[in-house]
């Protein structure tokens, strides 16, 4: 991609008030990200996706969809706009504050699902009939709505964003154990993938009637809402319900805890029959009796992880994105009119493209070296190689990681060596 032509608009960091005037409390990924151009807030909790943004959310996507599948689940679509009576049903049409409820004509109601337990079960419901069909699990990246009354921190909290959610059926509580316990293993692999477990806890939750505990997965950041108990002698968190519930760990009975705050990044939830008893979603067992299928869900929100892993990989000049969530995998940067300057640059873009190495090329002639590089920091692509009379002089380009401090001068016939030994 040619920067000049790039659909975006980078502006100073500052802390500028947005329209609900969080003034100091603002979250720093939102100041990067905006400022940067990955995303706009149209308003409070409601954003677009620049194309930067937008391939930063298409590369978590493709991340957790793999995870996803290779765990079994079947990729579906669900509608977004939902029948009054599903959630009458369930008894969430007047007991979940966060519902979006949405009039059509006549006076006909509709929810806009902040979760689909709603659509999922009565859906499955057409299809499952014997113990032969289960275990099942399917799962849609779709986008949510939920009427957050007080949207802040930017894309960490939001009234619409993008959000997987996994749907797991069984025939036993046993099956459905065993699938959770996985589950937490496929969670953490995909935080791996995505440069943010270091800082992800498994935290425990209050779990319903079902289970003694649901787990929510939180990442340590001062820019989350939520407050964790992290265990000193054994590292499990509890979240500030199970604390108060319970001052001792669960796990290992110590009382030391060290306090943090954080952002749920995902969460998963076993829920037992709490909806397939409402929309009598059962299954013939091999002794022919009529079972209720035993359900749990798994969900991760992919705008609110893009801000996560904001908060958890930047510097004071921008933000230092994990390799396999980058928009693009180097930023090619010509610094100097110099006609050769020019061409060999427009060569270099050429063949990283050829390569497969996705590029930006700052190719504008209106910016100084040093907006330019200040632009490059702010971005946060990986690898910054830059093209100037200096290194041209020993038929070189300089290359530097964005979160390291020294360059180095790389031959450009071993320019793509270099990317390939990274890729190893
Ligand atoms: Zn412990």
């Amino acid at each position: 991609m040619l920067q000049s032509k790039l659909f975006y608009k980078t502006t100073k960091p500052s802390s500028a008030k947005t329209s609900e005037g969080q003034g100091e409390n603002i979250a720093i990924s939102h100041e990067l990200l905006t400022s940067g151009g990955f995303v706009d807030q149209l308003m409070s909790g409601v954003y677009s996706f620049l194309p930067l943004g937008f391939s930063v959310l298409k590369n978590i996507e493709n991340i957790i969809r793999k995870n996803m599948v290779d765990a079994g689940g079947q990729e579906i679509l669900m509608p977004v706009l939902q029948p009054k009576e599903n959630w009458l049903k369930t008894g969430r049409w007047n007991n979940l504050d966060i519902l979006f409820k949405v009039k059509g004509g006549g006076d006909k109601e509709y929810a806009l699902g902040p979760t689909h337990e709603e659509v999922v079960s009565p859906l499955v419901k057409k299809i499952i009939l014997s113990y032969k069909d289960l275990p099942l699990s399917v799962f849609q990246i779709q986008t949510k709505f939920r009427d957050e009354l007080r949207a802040k921190s930017g894309i960490l909290r939001t009234r619409e964003f993008l959000m997987k959610d996994l749907y797991s059926f069984h025939a036993t509580q046993e099956d459905l154990d065993n699938y959770y316990d996985k589950m937490i293993k496929v969670y953490f692999n995909v935080f791996k993938e995505l440069g943010i477990k270091k800082q992800t806890y498994l935290t425990l939750a209050s779990g319903g009637s079902f289970s003694k505990y649901s787990h929510e997965f939180q990442m340590a950041t001062d820019a989350g809402e939520d407050i964790i108990y992290i265990c000193k002698k054994c590292s499990t968190a509890i979240n500030k319900e199970i604390k108060s519930e319970n001052p001792k760990c669960p796990e290992c009975g110590s009382g030391n805890f060290e306090e943090k705050k954080a952002v749920e990044v995902g969460n998963i939830f076993k829920l037992g029959t709490n909806y397939s008893a409402p929309f009598e979603l059962k299954f013939r067992d091999k002794d022919g009796s009529e079972k209720p299928v035993i359900m749990g869900c798994y969900g991760i929100g992919l705008s609110r992880v893009m801000g996560a892993a904001v908060e958890a990989c930047h510097d004071e000049r921008g933000i230092i994105w994990p390799e396999k969530i980058a928009p693009f995998k180097a930023h090619l940067i010509a610094l100097g009119d110099d006609k050769k300057i020019k061409t060999t640059s427009q060569k270099i873009y050429q063949y990283l493209q050829k390569n497969n190495i996705q590029v930006l090329y700052d190719d504008r002639d209106d910016k100084s070296a040093g907006e330019k590089f200040a632009d490059a920091d702010l971005i946060g692509i990986p690898y910054r190689i830059i093209v100037s009379e200096k290194t041209l002089a020993k038929n070189s380009v300089e290359l530097k990681k964005r979160n390291k401090k020294q360059a180095g001068l790389v031959k450009i016939k071993d320019l793509i060596k270099q990317f390939q030994i990274s890729k190893s």
